[in-house]
């Protein structure tokens, strides 16, 4: 079995993720944690250091996996670093990605590097599976339900309405939909009207329940237009059921193979810690980036460009043997 080297940078609950991860993973060795902050403060046993020290380890690490924001971290750490290192991140902002691609290719093709871009599960496996789907049944149309499964976006926005003080979100697909389209149903899929979003939330003393439930049902992009839900806890309830990171989803295709014959592509997810799984998929793209980079197949790559054997630990032989 190859074995490779890799680095984590950004300690968050990605980072702490693809820690935990590491340990199930033979051929991937943890060389350390680079962080922004003090390293001293960070909670973990394993190697950490700062992210200025990170040159120094340009010949000791095969792969970084980048476990920065989406919004503000990856799209400056991610270029920057793909000039020294390969790299694999969960960029999720699917509107940015062909940019952030671009910016990548450019930076890796310069420097002989892979730069593994947009891995985790939305997007990542779903991406992935859409494009199966459609490959596979190109007449016919695909949905993706998520949740149900906690948004870290969504919770955020609750906490700042006034008189909340502690909040989650839960967006719930509408299980009466995806139960009619894998029951080859039409449907009428928007992703308002495929949702629901239940909010648990515990007041401030002195708040009143009725004005915070319509501030938040009322919030335009985040509430307004779906139908929501908003249950008022106490602090202890909250504590004991709401601190985990749950997450999952569906995609669906119904494909036409002739007139009369309808075939219901399907893959889901339940997770229940969101940062633990992305991670395990990322590690995954991490020791296909180490592969690319021994091949020297340079520049950006998405989970579109990556034959599935080179995720795996095992030998194209023995998956032929025991998977095919
Ligand atoms: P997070 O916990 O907020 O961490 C992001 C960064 O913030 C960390 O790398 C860390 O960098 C810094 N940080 C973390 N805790 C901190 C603290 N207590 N004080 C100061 N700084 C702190 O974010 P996350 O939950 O790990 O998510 C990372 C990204 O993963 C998300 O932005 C999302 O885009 C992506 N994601 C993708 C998928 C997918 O399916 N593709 C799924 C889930 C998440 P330093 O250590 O350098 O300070």
């Amino acid at each position: 079995m190859n074995t490779f080297k890799v680095g984590i940078v950004g300690y968050g609950n990605l980072g702490r993720g693809v820690e935990v991860g590491l340990k199930n993973t033979k051929d991937l060795e943890l060389v350390g944690i680079f962080s922004r902050r003090d390293p001293k403060q960070l909670d973990t046993t394993s190697p950490a250091y700062h992210i200025d020290e990170l040159d120094s380890f340009k010949d000791e690490i095969d792969v970084l996996l980048l476990c920065g924001g989406s919004q503000k971290d990856l799209p400056v750490q991610a270029p920057q670093l793909a000039e020294n290192f390969n790299t694999v991140d969960t960029y999720d902002n699917h509107n940015e990605i062909p940019t952030h691609f671009e910016k990548l290719d450019k930076v890796a093709k310069e420097n002989n590097t892979v730069a593994v871009l947009s891995t985790g599960w939305d997007p990542g496996l779903f991406s992935l599976n859409r494009l199966f789907a459609e490959a596979i049944l190109p007449e016919g149309d695909t949905y993706t339900f998520w949740g149900p499964g906690l948004s870290q976006g969504h919770s955020d926005a609750v906490r700042r309405v006034e008189g909340v003080k502690q909040a989650v979100q839960y967006t719930m697909p509408q299980e009466k939909m995806v139960e009619d389209v894998k029951n080859k149903k039409k449907v009428d899929y928007n992703k308002l009207s495929a949702h629901k979003r239940v909010v648990y939330v515990v007041l401030e003393e002195q708040a009143e329940q009725d004005k915070v439930k319509e501030a938040i049902i009322t919030m335009p992009d985040y509430f307004e237009g779906y139908e929501t839900e908003v249950h008022f806890i106490d602090e202890d309830t909250f504590a004991s059921e709401h601190t985990g990171m749950p997450h999952g989803g569906t995609v669906l295709r119904q494909g036409q193979t002739s007139d009369k014959q309808t075939s219901v592509y399907q893959f889901a997810l339940d997770l229940d810690s969101n940062p633990e799984f992305t991670a395990a998929v990322a590690i995954a793209y991490a020791r296909a980036a180490a592969k690319l980079a021994r091949e020297k197949v340079f520049g950006a790559k998405t989970v579109f460009d990556i034959a599935p054997g080179y995720l795996s630990p095992k030998d194209p032989a023995d998956l032929r043997r025991e998977l095919l």
